[in-house]
């Protein structure tokens, strides 16, 4: 497989569904000419297997989202909330966990990586001892909750958690 051909092929696919489809083109447009509003912000993890915008059934513009592994927030991704909150005006946020989570596995094994530390850190600190993956991605993702609420104190909208089965392909 040509990984290049792969992605354009497929790039083509969508563009040309959009193209002739009038209600899509139409909606497609707008979002360039009135630009992005989300209503809901998403922050979960980058494995292939959670695709917000699949597993809501949602299109684009709908859900603002940061994919990181294990769906912790650093640095970087609190930049990208605070834009979300300031600028998009985004009042719902969910943290969305998932079952067989790579970097919970991780965690829990205490795994070391060259870059992994600042992630593989901070789901040990939340889920000191826990050993149960489920129970793990669950304490993660409200870590990560309590987190966005203790950085941003003045901020008015819903912060929630949730969690993908990956088996079920049904949000808890
Ligand atoms: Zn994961």
């Amino acid at each position: 497989m040509n990984i290049k051909d792969e992605l354009l092929n497929g790039n083509n696919t969508f563009a040309k569904e959009i193209e002739n489809n009038e209600e899509l083109k139409n909606a497609s447009l707008s979002l360039y000419k009135d630009g992005q509003h989300p209503y809901a912000l998403i922050i979960t993890c980058s494995d292939s297997r959670v695709v917000p915008e699949l597993l809501f059934d949602k299109w684009l513009g709908e859900l603002f989202v940061i994919r990181t592994a294990g769906n912790v927030i650093n640095e970087g991704e609190l930049a990208t909330i605070e834009y979300a909150i300031a600028h998009l005006h985004i009042k719902y946020i969910v943290v969305l966990g998932h079952t067989s989570c790579g970097a919970i596995h991780a965690a829990i094994h205490k795994e070391k990586g060259q870059y992994l530390d600042p992630i593989l850190s901070r789901i040990q600190l939340a889920i000191k001892d826990e050993c149960d993956e489920y129970k793990a991605s669950e304490i993660n993702a409200k870590e990560q909750v309590k987190y966005i609420k203790d950085k941003f104190p003045q901020y008015d909208g819903e912060v929630v958690s949730m969690i993908y089965d990956i088996k079920t392909n049904k949000v808890i």
